[in-house]
């Protein structure tokens, strides 16, 4: 029994429909397993733009500092694009001001829905993989960062530069999931052409020193984007910097069929293990989806990506494995069902709305 603060970061457009959903599983978690989820919420990204009394950004982050992990749904839209101020820099903002460098996004095909793939299905056929992205460094941070014209025509530069304690962070944390899974982490760059990759890699192999029990792999980033798609069953954790991890884990998502269903995790990294409960991490979390404005407000949403990020939200933030476990069975079970929501469903097959899906994933929590 035990009481945890989260902040609740709806957003725009279906952000508010998923967050919502999530809400109400982690509700029942909480009768279920005798807990209590205290939440608060505020407005971030364009509703804040539209609305004066909306709190500050340096107030929105004073309450994520309090809270044990935030929830966030998704920002922006069309309504926004010429914005002084984008929405996205309130989750940019976020990231930053809680430290959080590890970027988690699991990549599982759930069983029966292979046909939802636009790879082949015996390709995907138990696909169960995820991808560690640094957040924080790398080449979108790295300094120079600059245009500027000669006589010759216009210039550019950007770094992708990365210090070691950036590197061992990010692999200790890859190290410290991979205890958790199988035990096996693909550490991904372009060592034989990067100086930067060249450094990572020897970090890499460094850290692995202090996991004798976890294999460790390199690839070529360009090779793993091939096998992403012929055999991505083959990758258990996979551990990559920042731009890289930006577009493999778009491409790794494709291989699912439907954002909607995708969650994740930005985190301060992971506790070093070793005997009795693991602490609780600082995190935010959310589906990896957008604001969807095609079908915001009409109940359509898939909620499942929100769900999924909850059940992370207790395994990382609140240490409450079993109840993770708990609800991404009942979310297995309502897609064991055939619940399909209209994203998922087949053509011409009846789709559930976003209410319907989460109250069957509820009622498998309620029931376990
Ligand atoms: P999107 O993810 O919002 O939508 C892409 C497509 O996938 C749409 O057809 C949409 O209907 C569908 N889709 C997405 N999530 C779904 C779900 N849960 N259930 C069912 N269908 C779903 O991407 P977009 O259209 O490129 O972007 C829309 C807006 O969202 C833009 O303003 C963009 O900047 C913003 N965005 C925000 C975030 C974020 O806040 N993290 C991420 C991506 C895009």
């Amino acid at each position: 029994m035990a009481t945890f603060d989260l902040l609740v970061l709806p957003g725009d457009g279906i952000g508010v429909e998923v967050t919502s959903a999530a809400q109400r599983v982690l509700d029942t978690v909480g009768r279920r397993f005798k807990h209590t989820f205290r939440s608060a919420s505020a407005a971030v990204g364009g509703v804040s733009i539209d609305n004066p009394g909306a709190p500050p950004r340096a107030e929105t982050t004073a309450l994520a500092r309090k809270a044990d992990a935030v929830l966030f749904g998704a920002v922006g839209g069309p309504k926004w694009d010429d914005a002084p101020v984008r929405p996205e820099a309130a989750i940019l903002g976020l990231r930053k001001a809680l430290g959080l460098f590890a970027n988690i996004r699991p990549v599982k095909i759930f069983p029966g829905m292979e046909e939802a793939s636009p790879v082949k299905n015996d390709r995907v056929n138990g696909v169960d993989l995820i991808i560690i992205r640094e957040l924080t460094g790398g080449l979108y941070y790295g300094k120079p960062k600059r245009r500027w014209t000669t006589k010759a025509g216009r210039q550019g530069v950007d770094a992708m530069r990365y210090s070691e304690r950036e590197v061992d962070r990010i692999m200790r944390t890859a190290f410290e999931l991979a205890r958790t899974r199988s035990r096996r982490v693909t550490s991904v760059d372009k060592a034989n052409v990067l100086e930067v990759s060249r450094m990572w890699r020897e970090v890499a192999n460094d850290v692995a020193k202090d996991y004798p029990d976890v294999t460790l792999e390199h690839q070529l980033v360009d090779s793993c984007a091939m096998l992403l798609v012929t055999r991505p069953a083959s990758f258990d954790v996979l551990v990559m910097g920042n731009m890289f991890g930006d577009i493999l884990s778009d491409e790794a998502a494709v291989i699912t069929g439907s954002l909607g269903m995708l969650p994740s995790a930005s985190l301060a990294g992971l506790p070093r293990s070793g005997g009795g409960r693991r602490r609780a991490v600082r995190g935010l979390y959310e589906p990896i989806h957008g604001t969807a404005p095609d079908i915001a407000g009409q109940s359509k949403a898939n909620p499942l990506g929100a769900i999924l990020s909850a059940a992370f939200m207790l395994q990382y933030s609140f240490g409450l494995a079993e109840e993770a476990h708990v609800v991404n069975a009942a979310v297995e079970g309502a897609l064991a069902e055939g619940l399909r929501t209209a994203d998922l469903a087949p053509a011409g097959a009846r789709a559930v709305s976003t209410e319907q899906m989460t109250d069957a994933v509820a009622a498998g929590v309620e029931a376990a």
